[in-house]
């Protein structure tokens, strides 16, 4: 599992200026769950060759009446689904009595904590730093967010305290990983009993964290699969319900970790601006994607046209994606909803030839052109495959860095159709040689 890492501090400290840094800077990424987890922003990146995740708390001031309630509201939870805090300071503030008070608080909790002093440009760093090792809290990291200065040297010294292991497995998950994804209440732990169904053999049940998502392994029809159950339904009960039933963090990690993605949305209410935000991140994560409209069952005719409609509407940008009306409750449609993972998941790790990838791109040049830019046109040469699950295509010429993206949209819609590539994103990565 990646590690994930809570950034704490008084408000303008520079938590996200340092939020953006380490993230992945594209909006989808850094999605905003308005109204789910009030101020906090999720985010992912890499550094180091290594994957981690992000969450921004927002500010606690330290100043308010009881800081004692507002740790134990959203910034605690943060903290409690994080495997690390980066607590920032304000190099140009110096220590405040806020900064203490929060340090108090982190001290409490047995997290590893990492002091993080932002804003050093334009300071003497023996000086700056001085006030702030005098909280007790082990050395300090010196950053200027802004410049992006001292943060690959603070990731190195943060990861090295999460190895590279294979997580402790004593099974390795089998078959294909599904994980089940969607808004509170929507019906996941509904469907993912009724997957698992009655004849399910389950091979085995690793019990996780409160913050990490279970492992079921189990057959159907002689077929392997592993169901990631973000949903909780088979968290043991004697574990303090600490972390909200719905978790972002367990979420994204399930998305990044499955081969295929059901997502769930409630047909009573419509698609919803989160739902949209979890297709985003799967999307990004380059996974399979199947869409479950559940709750099918008793709606009015006239509200299922209307769905319908707004659906088509909302997610034109996934035309690639089955969609399946179904009722969790009843089982309904859900036997069709494995048709799906299947051809989804034959999708994303299909392999394709050299030759044959080169030959649709040299095909798709001829039909339409690339245009001509500083009195050369652009040239695309030959393509290659890259990786599965989203499977890559890669594809070398001149010049790449200037195809207008709608041409890029011309090429993927191409190799889409001609490769059958249904119900998982691809990517097209250019390499130039000009
Ligand atoms: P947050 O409230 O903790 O999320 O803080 P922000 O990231 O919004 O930053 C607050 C202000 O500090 C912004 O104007 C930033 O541009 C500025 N800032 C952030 N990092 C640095 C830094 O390393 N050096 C300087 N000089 N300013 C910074
Ligand atoms: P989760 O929070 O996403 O795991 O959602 P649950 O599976 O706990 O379901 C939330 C509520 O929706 C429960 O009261 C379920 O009985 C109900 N529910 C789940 N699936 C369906 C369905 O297909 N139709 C209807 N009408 N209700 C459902």
């Amino acid at each position: 599992m990646i590690p994930v890492i809570a950034l704490v501090g008084r408000p303008n400290v520079g938590k996200s200026t340092l939020f953006n840094c380490l993230t992945r800077s594209r909006d989808a990424l850094v999605a905003d769950y308005a109204g789910l987890t009030r101020d906090r922003k999720y985010g992912e990146g890499e550094l180091l060759g290594r994957k981690f995740m992000v969450i921004d708390t927002g500010g606690i001031s330290g100043e308010e009446e009881g800081i004692d309630s507002v740790m134990a509201g959203q910034s605690l939870q943060a903290i409690e689904e994080a495997d690390a805090v980066m607590f920032l300071v304000d190099c140009k503030a110096g220590l405040t009595p806020a900064d203490e008070m929060i340090a108090n608080h982190l001290r409490m909790r047995s997290k590893p904590t990492f002091v993080v002093a932002n804003k050093v440009d334009g300071t003497n760093p023996d000086i700056a730093l001085a006030p702030f090792y005098e909280m007790g809290m082990g050395e300090i990291f010196p950053t200027t967010a802004t410049h992006r200065k001292g943060v690959r040297s603070l990731m190195e010294i943060v990861l090295e305290r999460f190895p590279e292991t294979e997580a402790e497995l004593e099974d390795k998950p089998r078959g294909i990983k599904i994980a089940v994804v969607g808004r509170p209440n929507v019906g996941k732990s509904t469907l993912v009993n009724r997957l698992l169904g009655e004849d399910r053999v389950v091979v085995f049940d690793l019990p996780g964290t409160t913050r990490d998502s279970i492992y079921i392994n189990y057959e159907r029809h002689g077929a392997n699969y592993t169901l990631i159950d973000t949903a909780g339904i088979r968290r043991r009960k004697s574990v303090k319900e600490t972390v909200e039933k719905f978790s972002i963090v367990k979420t994204l990690q399930a998305i990044e970790d499955a081969n295929v993605v059901v997502l769930m949305a409630d047909a009573s209410e419509g698609i919803v601006e989160q739902d949209l935000h979890l297709m985003g991140h799967t999307i990004d994560a380059g996974r399979a994607l199947v869409i479950a409209l559940n709750k099918w069952d008793g709606l009015e005719e006239s509200h299922k046209t209307y769905v319908k409609s707004e659906l088509e509407r909302r997610l034109r940008f996934i035309d690639f994606a089955d969609i399946h009306f179904i009722s969790a409750k009843h089982g309904t449609g859900v036997g069709h909803l494995y048709e799906s993972i299947e051809k989804a998941y034959q999708a994303a790790t299909e392999k394709f030839s050299t030759n044959f990838l080169t030959r649709l791109l040299q095909d798709a040049v001829r039909e339409h052109q690339p245009p001509i830019v500083r009195g050369h046109r652009i040239k695309l040469r030959y393509a290659h495959p890259g990786g599965h699950n989203p499977p890559i295509i890669v594809i070398h010429g001149n010049q790449t860095g200037e195809l207008p993206a709608a041409y890029v949209r011309y090429l993927e819609k191409m190799y889409r159709r001609a490769l059958e590539l249904h119900g998982t994103p691809i990517r097209l990565e250019f390499k130039s040689s000009e």
